[in-house]
């Protein structure tokens, strides 16, 4: 069975991340990633979730106090700042989801630039077998530019280091997010 967009990003995940592993959840928005990252590394592993609003901050906060998560740091920041918040060595995977916050400001998006230099601050510092995964949703204002920024990086990235992979189904109307994979093949 094919597997939708957000439970083949899960499923990726889970075979990539161990427990003990340092993930980043580089957009919360909802904290549906966050929450799971935190269950999928354990309490001996370690949560970094960003986003630059309040409200996303705080509906993480709450879902992961209903689960009993503890292991999560959250930084109402942008993920660009990776470096200066984060200072282990090796991160065992990230998620980024694209876009706005459903159900709340359109115009509050993710940006191509600060997108970018988040993706290369975590390549510099994943695991080998690591993942980073990019749900790229992009039929709002905005959304087309850092589609194709997004994807002219990740396709120029070396082969010898990086796997890139696309997952799209490519008969849906409405410009439905679709998702790339980036597999370190080793540490430089
Ligand atoms: N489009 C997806 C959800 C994307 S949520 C869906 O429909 O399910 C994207 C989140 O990224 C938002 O909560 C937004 O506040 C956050 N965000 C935007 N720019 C950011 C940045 N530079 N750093 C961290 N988070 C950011």
């Amino acid at each position: 069975m094919l597997l939708n967009i957000l439970t083949y990003a899960h499923t990726l995940l889970r075979e990539s991340l161990k427990e003990g592993d340092i993930a980043i959840d580089a957009t919360c928005g909802n904290g549906h990633d966050t929450l799971f990252l935190s269950q999928t590394v354990g309490s001996a592993g370690k949560v970094y979730g960003f986003d630059i609003q309040e409200q996303a901050i705080q509906k993480t906060q709450e879902k992961l106090q209903e689960n009993n998560c503890h292991n999560v740091s959250l930084i109402q920041d942008s993920h660009e700042k990776i470096p200066e918040y984060i200072k282990e060595n090796i991160f065992g995977g990230a998620i980024f989801n694209l876009g706005y916050l459903p159900k709340s400001d359109k115009s509050i998006i993710t940006k191509p630039h600060s997108t970018l230099a988040a993706i290369e601050a975590i390549l510099e510092k994943l695991k080998t077998k690591g993942l980073i995964i990019l749900v790229i949703y992009y039929g709002h204002a905005g959304g087309l530019e850092e589609k194709e920024a997004v994807l002219s990086y990740t396709s120029q990235l070396n082969q010898k280091e990086y796997q890139v992979l696309q997952y799209k189904f490519i008969n849906q109307q409405n410009q439905a997010p679709f998702l790339i994979a980036i597999e370190k093949k080793k540490r430089s």
